[in-house]
């Protein structure tokens, strides 16, 4: 597998990167309200150039989970590592930089900006952190990796849902992140649509050894990842490997049928 990133490379604080992209240690998120336990303390460990679908029914803590991985939000008990570098560590400063630089988002609504052209939207996170010049640059190259180069100067609002969601995943991309985090970012497209959309985040992983996290409740979505986990009220409860949708789909079923008992 070809490996865009040199397993040297450092991270924010000048740490040396191992090889594993993420890694949760009794990563728990309780909501103040009530003391309800969205998260129950999770272990994870994504390696570099992995693929991994996290799966389970409505309400069972994979966006809770998705979110505290990515340093959008802070759990409440355990420790979360990119790169080797724990995000509790950080202040909010480098946090900003690190969501910047060394993670990219992929979600269900694009976030583009709709005053920007299409390259303006990629280059954005490399100008926020001071880059200069060869951010357009790096921006083409990431259109043209995802089949948008002669999109370049459109507005968002000229590109279909599908198109929209490829400069999203370009955008992930540009700063050549660590993790992209994805949270149903096939959710709002059609099945041929989200073919495509889910084949250039396969091309991500194994073309340029990218890590991928996944948020995904479609069984064809997850079959397309190298793993998936299942989560249900806020615990692991199954894993599987080289997932089929057949096989996620039974999961899934027997998941649902025990929440319905539970509620
Ligand atoms: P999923 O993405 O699997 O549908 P979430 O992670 O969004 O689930 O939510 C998990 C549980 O935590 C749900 O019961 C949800 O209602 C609750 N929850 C999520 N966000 C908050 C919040 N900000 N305050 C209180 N409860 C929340
Ligand atoms: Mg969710």
């Amino acid at each position: 597998m070809f490996r865009r990133r040199a397993a040297t490379k450092e991270a924010p604080t000048g740490r040396t990167a191992g090889d594993d992209a993420l890694t949760l240690h009794g990563v728990g998120r309780t909501y103040r309200k009530g003391g309800f336990v969205a998260l129950h303390p999770v272990d994870l460990t994504v390696p570099r150039g992995r693929f991994l679908a996290v799966m389970g029914p409505s309400g069972s803590g994979k966006s809770t989970l998705l979110q505290c991985a990515a340093g959008l939000d802070r759990p409440t008990s355990g420790t979360v590592c990119v790169e080797g570098v724990p995000l509790g560590s950080l202040s909010e400063a480098q946090l900003t930089r690190l969501r910047r630089e060394r993670v990219g988002f992929v979600f269900q609504a694009h976030n583009l900006v709709p005053s920007l052209s299409v390259a303006e939207n990629v280059a954005l996170p490399l100008l926020l952190g001071g880059a200069t010049g060869d951010a357009y640059d790096a921006a083409s190259r990431a259109l043209a990796a995802v089949g948008l180069a002669d999109r370049t100067g459109d507005r968002p609002t000229e590109l279909s849902g599908g198109q929209q969601q490829r400069v999203a995943i370009a955008r992930a991309l540009v700063t050549d992140p660590a993790v992209v985090f994805a949270d149903e970012p096939t959710g709002a497209l059609d099945p041929e649509t989200a073919h495509g959309v889910l084949s250039l985040l396969r091309q991500a992983v194994d073309v340029d050894g990218h890590t991928v996290v996944m948020v995904t409740h479609d069984p064809g979505a997850a079959a397309w990842c190298d793993q998936a986990l299942f989560l249900a009220r806020g615990r692991f409860v199954a894993v599987l490997d080289r997932p089929d949708a057949e096989q996620v789909h039974q999961v899934m079923r027997r998941l649902g049928r025990e929440a319905a008992v539970a509620a």
